[in-house]
């Protein structure tokens, strides 16, 4: 054997083993792994090795949504990315993918949604039981509801109206077959169904513009995608030769991050990812920034596929305190690089469980430090479910270090711990449950306000042709086109593609709004002569000093 047969390269909480006869093999997927590629202008592999311990020093080697993302959004259709993990971790990919590629599955949507319906004081447990089944088998799967409301939307009935005759349909059709349900005592229930129903319908739809698969090809859609391989019996992987199907390269975890790579009976080499853990530890911040009264710092300005930027991510300051939007993965150390004092930022707005917006919330959930999160009941939700798959924690011990703000759709909120600063979220339009918000702040007689998109498909002429064909009611149209435009200050995603906004669908603004918006989720390089300004790494903008 020639000693280049077998080379190994570390970078950060990965090992990658070039070979000759079986191709490359990464060990560990730390969420950076992609950018990585694309800095050094390498293709991404095709071969994962996932450890049995996946979270080295409270950081996640166990991302593989990004590779997924690579492999579905910029290889030729049909490439298929191979996973070598444990069963227990292939279901947790799995889940970690119905989350993150499709979102909640429509009855989890009404179940999430139904929150404070099925925790009304007059329901008993067994109560609490029947009404989540009859929201699974009598709501979520309801056909005739869902053709109702696609027949009110492509006719393009008002919101009322389409309340309306919902409301008459859920209590004639639905409640009044349900007669326990009708007796457990809870008031106006065909009213607050119809509300629970429209908001997550209205969602669904939005979602599916996007959709990749029905709800029932979901698994079989990433089988085509992620090749999952099992450890044999005697705990090794073994990866067939590519040209010489005869050869055969077994590896073996022989403890927790160590790997042996064995051809026959002989050691080529030994992979260690714990002994590259320290290489790579957190440098000294540099002094103390400071914070205006009301702005933002931008902690990262590109999108998950951008080589050379941090993923997007923002304090915005209010009253000497931190709202994060969106939390990147190492985001305590990325901080601190800034002068950012963690503590001075508790509270997070999670817009989405896209890993490239909530990797470091896992981080300050295993480090112990709680975190206010401010996010909708669907969104919440999604992320304790990704967040369970990835950690294999229970739902109890997650949330002992997440206080739950929850948020609704245009109710503007005081944010709890900050005397004048006010919190509104919407929906945003993106592949999954996604948020975008205004932040409004006081001090004596000046207030101002930020907007931050979220990851969203801001496009006019889409957004009016989706209306036409009966995607969303008027009231909706409007305020997916309006909601973040009267602020003082508009973060945008920039991202472009499919699921982003494209630079060239936000310069029909008028000059005074083109000049409050700023590109964040900057994919490429920034447009020729461009008339919007781009967000940089670390930049600093006060609204109220
Ligand atoms: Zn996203
Ligand atoms: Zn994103």
């Amino acid at each position: 054997m020639n000693k280049k047969d077998f080379s190994i390269r570390n970078g950060k909480l990965y090992s990658y083993l070039e070979t000759k006869d079986y191709g490359e093999i990464v060990f560990g997927c730390p969420p950076g792994i992609v950018k990585e590629f694309l800095r050094l202008k390498k293709p991404l592999p095709s071969k994962y090795v996932i450890p049995s311990r996946t979270f080295c020093d409270n950081l996640n080697n166990f991302d593989f949504e990004f590779i997924v993302y690579s492999y579905l959004f910029t290889r030729a259709a049909g490439s298929s990315v191979s996973a070598y993990c444990l069963p227990e971790q292939e279901k947790r990919f799995r889940d970690i993918l119905n989350e993150t590629l499709f979102g909640p599955r429509f009855d989890q949507l009404l179940e999430s949604q139904s929150n404070k319906l099925l925790n009304e004081k007059c329901l008993d447990a067994k109560d609490r039981k029947n009404l989540q089944i009859f929201l699974r088998k009598n709501v979520a799967k309801n056909k005739r509801i869902s053709i109702l409301f696609d027949n009110l939307l492509r006719e393009h009935n008002t919101a009322p109206q389409i309340s309306k005759q919902i409301q008459q349909f859920i209590q004639d059709k639905v409640l009044s077959k349900n007669q326990s349900i009708l007796n457990s005592g809870i008031k106006n229930l065909s009213k607050k169904l119809t509300k629970i129903y429209l908001q997550c319908a209205q969602l669904q739809k939005e979602i599916d513009l996007f959709s990749l698969a029905k709800e029932k090809d979901r698994n079989s859609f990433i089988s085509k995608t992620v090749k999952f391989h099992h450890i044999g019996k005697s705990n090794i992987y073994i990866f067939n030769g590519i040209q010489n199907k005869d050869k055969k390269l077994k590896i073996q975890e022989i403890e927790p991050g160590v790997f042996k790579v064995l051809e026959k009976k002989v050691e080529r080499c030994t992979v260690n990812l714990n002994s590259i853990e320290l290489k790579f530890k957190k440098k000294k911040g540099p002094k103390p920034i400071k914070a205006p009264f009301f702005g933002v710092t931008f902690v990262g300005v590109g999108s998950g596929f951008s080589h050379d930027k941090q993923n997007s991510s923002a304090v915005v300051w209010a009253e000497g305190k931190g709202i994060l939007i969106d939390v990147v993965a190492d985001s305590n150390s990325i901080l601190s690089s800034y002068g950012i004092n963690n503590n001075d930022v508790r509270h997070v707005f999670l817009t989405h469980v896209h890993s490239d917006h909530d990797a470091g919330v896992l981080e300050n959930l295993l480090e112990k430090r709680k975190t206010n999160i401010l996010t909708s009941r669907i969104i919440y939700e999604s992320f304790l479910r990704k967040s369970q798959a990835l950690t294999s924690l229970s739902k109890s011990s997650i949330e002992k270090y997440v206080k739950f703000i929850e948020v609704e759709p245009n109710k503007k909120i005081k944010v709890p711990g900050f005397k004048n600063t006010f919190f509104e979220f919407d929906y945003s339009l993106h592949s999954i449950p996604s948020g975008r918000c205004t932040i409004t702040c006081k001090k004596g007689k000046t207030t101002k306000s930020i907007a931050h998109s979220g990851d969203t498909k801001y496009d006019t002429s889409k957004i009016n042709a989706w209306y036409e064909k009966g995607i969303f009611t008027k009231s909706r149209k409007n305020g997916v086109l309006g909601f973040i435009w009267d602020s003082d200050l508009i973060i945008h995603d920039a991202g472009g593609g499919n699921l982003h906004t494209d630079y060239e669908a936000l310069i029909h603004f008028n000059k005074k709004i083109k000049q409050k918006i700023i590109l964040v989720h900057q994919n490429g390089k920034p447009y020729p002569k461009s008339q919007l300004r781009y967000a940089i790494d670390g930049e600093t903008i006060a609204l109220i000093k």
